[in-house]
């Protein structure tokens, strides 16, 4: 077991040596100073420091150490000059009070991004600040809301299918608006009888998550987009996991008045830990004026920060968003080039290649082509006696990230697969062999799959108490 650094700490080693001859300390409150302050560092070599780290760091999993098909999520190779990039000493050393013209490198990096995602997304103006994809969905609520506002309609209602993404209801709730759900279809698509039968004149809008949770694309989405647009309502696009269509078709074709996408899935950025994301929305020009400021705009020779939008939301984020992502996306961008249309081309077919070689072993709910990712039921095997937990954790004893369980809700047992454009076959052919390994398993020795996980540093938890009667306190050998 990984004892602390505190209980590694030692009298006769140290690592630094900082006393008030090196340093004047003056400037600190003698309380600070005290000898019991001092007493509770530890003392520990350099290279013991750095063992430390790199063993806790080794307790992670990460996409360095292996698949990582967390359906939703794209979690995808970051290409590492993307790192090298955003690092660069003219980015990291900018102030974001700087005036524009001290800044004209990184301004036109951002209204470049800026140009590619219009592109991308066939839309007319672009907000680079959110910070993650439910931030942009809460920004395009927000535009929403303002927009009837100032036209003077009073819309109360914003319509979500049951297969869309569960933050999308969070954020329409957020700003205000009642939720109305519709149905799927037996296909998994949105049931278009129950639609009309719920649009009207209180419709503020639909938020589509397209491809849907369920890795399939909404067929009939022209048709969607005119019953909305009719009844005078707006469309939203869940564009997270833009790998599934980029190049090949576009939010603006299938009739979208607002889109947010995620950089840090589609365009690149480690987001494992949580963040830093960023979750650019972008909108069709009768709503431009209602984006988020500053935008980054392009005036007579220069890149300049414009705060001048009639009717802006305001401000959703301190300064213009975060920078890093955006330098990330940007390079991934320029260094894919046409090319990010096989992005979403491999996507798919990594994904259905993986589908129907599992389709065999586990029911697979919505027997149709998929999109980025699919939706397995593991109820066959939970009749047996191992739910789809129990499945997951079996899965890292095969080292494996597993992938996103129990959603969409809509699936019983849900298993949600997305293995990402960036793996190769021998790894996809790895994953399948463990599940079909797993579901033998199963057949023949329930029991002993309910043992697993085995080989992560915490074994098997139990689940229960550890939701109601969490203990988080280090108590030590
Ligand atoms: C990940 C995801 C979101 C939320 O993005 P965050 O950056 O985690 O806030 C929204 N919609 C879909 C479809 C997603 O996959």
């Amino acid at each position: 077991m990984t004892r602390l650094i505190f209980e590694k700490t030692s009298d006769d080693l140290n690592g630094i040596n900082i006393t008030d001859e090196h340093v004047d300390f003056d400037f600190l409150d003698k309380k600070y100073l005290s000898e019991q302050t001092s007493s509770i560092l530890p003392n520990i070599s350099e290279l013991e420091v750095m063992r430390h780290y790199k063993e806790l760091s080794d307790k992670n999993f990460c996409i360095e150490k292996g698949f990582y098909p967390l359906g939703s999520c794209t979690m995808k190779y970051n290409p590492k000059v993307n790192e090298l990039l955003s690092s660069l000493e003219g980015f990291i050393e900018l102030h974001p009070l700087q005036d524009d013209f001290d800044c004209q490198g990184a301004l036109k990096l951002m209204y470049n991004l800026q140009e590619a995602l219009k592109k991308i997304s066939g839309m007319d103006a672009v907000s680079l600040m959110p910070a993650a994809g439910a931030h942009g969905e809460l920004t395009g609520m927000m535009i929403v809301k303002k927009y009837f506002e100032t036209i003077g309609e009073e819309r109360t209602n914003v319509i979500i299918p049951d297969s869309a993404h569960g933050t999308n209801p969070a954020s329409a709730a957020m700003c205000g608006f009642k939720i109305i759900e519709v149905k799927s279809n037996e296909k998994g698509l949105v049931d278009i009888e129950e639609l009309i039968s719920v649009v009207d004149e209180k419709t503020a809008a639909i938020m589509l998550t397209n491809p849907n949770t369920l890795g399939l694309f909404e067929e009939n989405i022209l048709e969607i987009s005119e019953i909305v647009h009719k009844a005078g309502g707006l469309l939203y696009y869940d564009g997270a996991n833009m790998n599934a269509v980029m190049g090949h078709t576009n939010p603006r074709l299938m009739g979208f008045d607002i889109v947010h996408m995620n950089l840090h899935k589609t365009f690149s950025t480690p987001h494992g830990g949580g963040g830093p994301g960023a979750g650019p929305v972008m909108v069709v020009e009768k709503l431009k004026e209602y984006l988020p400021v500053p935008s980054i705009g392009y005036v007579d020779g220069n890149y300049r920060r414009n705060y001048n939008l009639r009717h802006s939301i305001g401000k959703v984020k301190a300064f213009y968003g975060n920078f890093s992502v955006l330098v990330k996306a940007y390079a991934y961008i320029l260094l894919m080039g046409k090319e990010l249309k096989d992005v979403s081309s491999n996507a798919v077919l990594n994904a259905n290649y993986m589908m129907n070689k599992l389709k065999k072993y586990y029911n697979l709910p919505y027997d149709r082509k998929c999109m980025h990712e699919f939706v397995l039921s593991g109820e066959h095997q939970k009749e047996m006696g191992v739910n789809t937990l129990a499945i997951a954790k079996r899965l890292m004893d095969y080292n494996f990230h597993p992938p996103t369980i129990y959603f969409p809700l809509i699936v019983h047992e849900a298993i949600m697969i997305e293995p990402t454009e960036s793996e190769t076959k021998e790894r996809l052919d790895d994953f399948i062999a463990a599940m079909i390994n797993i579901s033998e398993e199963i057949k023949q020795n329930p029991q002993e799959v309910l043992k697993s996980p085995q080989s992560t540093p915490i074994k098997k938890a139990d689940e229960v108490l550890a939701a109601r009667k969490p203990d988080l306190r280090y108590k030590g050998k």
